[in-house]
């Protein structure tokens, strides 16, 4: 990571509203030279400016969406190959005091019944989790801790690391929590945590006030500046978002690579991942249930596909929100992660959805039939967590994250952890459309040395031994 230099400016006056407007006007009268000219740019996987974004995201042309879409899929696959990392979310509690208009939490929703799980349930819910495979979670929580405070996070993270079950263990805790100060930052990156993840939810300041009344959250700029001080506190591995569906999209990508270009500038280094959810229906809210701006599937897809165009080596979040159709057409075009067997409501796991929820999902399948459905689609469903565990985070992994590199570290680390899937927790079909994958996709190794390498280690994770990563 670079030295930190602080921003000589204004506080968040990085999202700029006019450059915005003026780079969407200049992209709305692009010829097709120049939006061809753009997707050439980004076949060189070396990342789009605004200018070239704007002129993506204006583009409707059938023919030319089509181009954008086939070049996202070829930059996806070059740089992650047939990779898919799994992870699951765990809420931990749906206490809240903050209102947002579109979330079943929001304080003023009396049908919620408020719980934060005591650690001996978080536990119980790692261990389903453990049950299932996974190896990453998410934890997730609402803004209002128990009397102990943030503490409460801090100790529910080293309750799940410490909790395991047979062979299983979580190896990785990604933390989906209000923003703190740098100081909490510090003792949050103590706890040992993966990824510390935070949407802007809306990057358009009206829309975001609008939406967000009362509670610490309606401070847009306490969040727009979260991820700064994340980095700050030695979190190198962050990750950002937009609720889309809250405000147009194509304002909404623009003022996400305004950010993303800002964190680069003062910190070396952009966000991690991106995720991209999109509203769903909330217990009793009108604005999940009629989005002032509804994001149609192939605009959703078109987010995906700019997004994997504009910054190449970011990693791409999508969720159990999302159908299972819609999740595999995005697969394609650049997500990297995903979550599979998700439950949004604290206990959900182990009691089963409830009045708790926090939204509703699109994709209701096991983690066994989601990763049975990877497989036939030609996918390695990766439970991979060695760069963090080795160090290899912030500006240290985008250097690995060239490619070639990737498939160096990553597939195999992918086919080691997905053996152990298919060793402890696969149902039959699974480990045997399992099986035939791994022999498939050790092909695709490029060095000899290192296919070898871990193909010796398969047989070790046959005799029994774990957690084996290069
Ligand atoms: N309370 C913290 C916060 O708001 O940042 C973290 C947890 S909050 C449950 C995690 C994310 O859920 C929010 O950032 C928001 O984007 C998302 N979310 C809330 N309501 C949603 C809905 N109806 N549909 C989809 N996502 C939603
Ligand atoms: Fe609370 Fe987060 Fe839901 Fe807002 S999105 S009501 S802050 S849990």
């Amino acid at each position: 990571m670079k030295t930190i230099v602080k921003a000589n400016r204004a506080p968040a006056d990085f999202i700029d509203e006019g450059i915005i407007r003026s780079h969407l006007e200049s992209a709305g009268r692009a010829k097709v030279d120049r939006t061809k000219e753009v997707i050439e740019k980004a076949r060189r996987l070396k990342g789009l400016d605004l200018a070239d974004v704007a002129v993506l995201l204006q583009c409707n042309d059938p023919a030319l969406m089509e181009e954008m879409f086939h070049t996202a899929r070829e930059v996806k696959e070059s740089i992650y190959g047939k990779r898919l990392v799994l992870f699951a979310p765990l809420y931990i509690s749906n206490l809240c005091r903050n209102n947002c208009a579109y979330c079943a939490f929001r304080s003023t929703n009396k049908n919620v019944r408020r719980r934060a799980l005591t650690q001996g349930k978080i536990a119980d819910e790692v261990r389903y989790l453990e049950r299932t495979g996974h190896k990453r979670i998410l934890l997730v929580a609402g803004e209002s801790y128990p009397a102990e405070g943030i503490e409460y996070i801090y100790k529910s993270v080293a309750t799940i690391y410490s909790t395991r079950e047979g062979k299983g263990e979580i190896r990785r805790v990604n933390v989906n929590i209000a923003p703190l100060t740098v100081r909490e930052f510090r003792e949050l990156k103590a706890c040992k945590i993966g990824t510390y993840q935070l949407f802007q939810e809306t990057y358009h300041e009206p829309t975001y006030k609008q939406l967000h009344m009362g509670g610490p959250k309606s401070d847009y700029y306490w969040r727009l500046t979260a991820p700064g001080r994340a980095f700050e506190a030695g979190i190198n591995d962050v990750g950002i978002g937009v609720l889309f569906g809250l405000y147009d999209f194509r304002f909404e990508i623009l003022a996400l690579l305004q950010h993303i270009r800002e964190l680069e500038r003062i910190y070396g280094v952009g966000p991690h991942t991106i995720s991209v959810p999109r509203l769903e229906p909330a217990d009793g809210s009108y604005v999940s249930e009629h989005p002032p701006f509804p994001v149609a599937d192939r605009d959703f897809k078109k987010i995906v596909a700019i997004l994997r165009l504009a910054v190449p080596y970011t990693g791409i979040i999508m969720t159990t929100r999302e159908t299972a159709k819609l999740r595999a057409e995005t697969f394609a075009l650049g997500v990297s992660q995903i979550s599979a067997g998700s439950r949004t409501s604290p206990g959900g796991y182990t009691e089963g959805e409830s009045a708790t929820a926090q939204f509703q999902l699109g994709d209701h399948r096991s983690v066994d039939e989601i990763i049975l459905d990877l497989v036939r689609m030609g996918y390695i469903p990766s439970f991979c967590t060695a760069c963090y565990r080795l160090g290899r985070t912030g500006e240290d992994f985008m250097d690995l994250a060239k490619p070639g590199l990737i498939k160096r570290f990553c597939l195999p680390n992918a086919i080691m952890t997905f053996k152990e899937y298919v060793e402890d927790y696969a149902t039959p079909s699974t480990r045997n459309a399992g099986l035939d994958a791994i022999q498939k996709h050790l092909a695709d190794i490029p060095s000899a040395e290192r296919r070898r390498e871990t193909e010796e280690r398969l047989r070790r994770i046959e005799k029994g031994e774990r957690d084996l990563y290069f």
